[in-house]
């Protein structure tokens, strides 16, 4: 994992279809053979068009740090 920033996780739905691939403008995802694979240093930007473009709903893209939302105090 590296040093990125949010974690991306695919479940066992993936059918290989290698659509993340193609779409994710880090180059987070490459196919070996009949499959393909996040790389082990892969750096995620966490812009979630691997999640949004993969037809199986198969990947998961998270913070490494949670997330605090602040509201403003009138
Ligand atoms: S887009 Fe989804 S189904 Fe296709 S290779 Fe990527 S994770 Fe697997
Ligand atoms: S969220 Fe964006 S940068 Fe991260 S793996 Fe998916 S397409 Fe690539």
């Amino acid at each position: 994992m590296g040093g990125s920033p949010f974690i991306v996780e695919r479940g066992p739905e993936c059918c290989n279809c290698c659509s993340c691939a193609g779409h994710c403008v880090r180059g987070n995802f490459v196919r070996e053979g009949d499959l393909v694979v996040l790389k082990q240093d892969y750096l995620c930007s966490g812009c979630g068009e691997c999640v949004k473009w993969c037809p199986v709903h198969a990947i998961t893209v998270r913070p490494v740090k949670p997330i605090t939302v602040y509201r403003k105090v009138r």
